[in-house]
């Protein structure tokens, strides 16, 4: 009998929404787990069952010197890496602090900083080791996720939208709400994968699923300067939750006074 391919789950700097999401996949999960055996997965048992992985999903930047390192025994452990989450991919909300000094919060926020050992950036794991493919946001959507773990799982190539939220839009009929209603939006540039959640409620989409496949950020950034948006709210609208994902960042900081 074929042993098992083997899946693993790790954790690094997150608030664990998308693993969350991993688990909210039970009724699909069934139909995988009969062919895979989920080796490492701390969110879901305590069971753990020696690598080497043929799967390992990552979620979480790299925020610590020790994460730093604990980073490339994972890669060792793993025959596929793949990041899963805007943490994973770029950052994450915590990656905020790349564009200060993370010493001046440490001192302000902790009573005894001496205690805290982290680095001044969070950054995402591709930065430190190879990875395999990349599912941004926030949290991920789990019919992505399903897609990537049955194609790793059938040596083929994932098949996800690089399109834009503009276009799950189009596809729901929504009014356009930077056209109807002057509302800055960040669907032109961000990655689909939400069904156009907010512009669906008609609020702008702050960029949660991270950038799409070749953003073109400027022509949006002169498009919200003609609708009277300033350079100051520029920066606000591209550095949320994918701050630190380069497209969004250089466009904030090109702004940046
Ligand atoms: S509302 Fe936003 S995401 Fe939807 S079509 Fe308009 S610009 Fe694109
Ligand atoms: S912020 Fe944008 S990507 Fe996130 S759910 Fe809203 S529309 Fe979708």
């Amino acid at each position: 009998m074929h042993a098992k391919p083997k899946l693993a789950v790790w954790k690094f700097a997150s608030c664990d929404g998308c693993q969350l999401s991993l688990l909210d996949c039970e009724d699909e999960l069934l139909a995988v787990a009969a062919e895979i055996e989920i080796a490492n997965f701390p969110e879901a048992s305590r069971a753990v069952v020696r690598g080497p992985y043929d799967l390992s999903l990552v979620e979480g930047s790299i925020t610590t010197p020790h994460d730093a390192e604990r980073i490339h025994q994972v890669r060792r452990a793993s025959k596929r890496l793949v990041t899963i989450g805007a943490c994973a991919t770029a950052g994450g909300i915590q990656a905020l602090r790349n564009f200060k000094d993370a010493r001046e919060f440490i001192s302000i926020v902790y009573a005894t900083p001496d205690y805290i050992h982290t680095l001044n950036k969070s950054t995402p794991i591709s930065d430190h080791v190879f990875v395999d493919f990349e599912l941004q946001g926030c949290p991920i959507n789990k019919t992505q996720l399903i897609e990537v773990i049955s194609a790793f799982l059938n040596n083929r190539k994932p098949n996800t939208p690089p399109h834009s939220v503009c276009i799950e839009c189009k596809r729901r009929n929504n009014v356009c709400v930077m056209v109807a209603r002057g509302t800055p939006c960040l669907g032109p540039v961000t990655h689909a994968g939400c069904d156009a959640l907010c512009p669906s409620y008609h609020r702008g989409c702050y960029g949660c699923f991270g950038p799409m496949e070749s953003p073109n950020t400027r022509a949006l950034s002169t498009q919200f300067a003609k609708m009277g948006v300033q350079d100051m709210e520029l920066v606000r609208l591209f550095r949320g939750i994918n701050a630190y994902a380069e497209p969004f960042r250089k466009e904030s900081e090109a702004h940046e006074k």
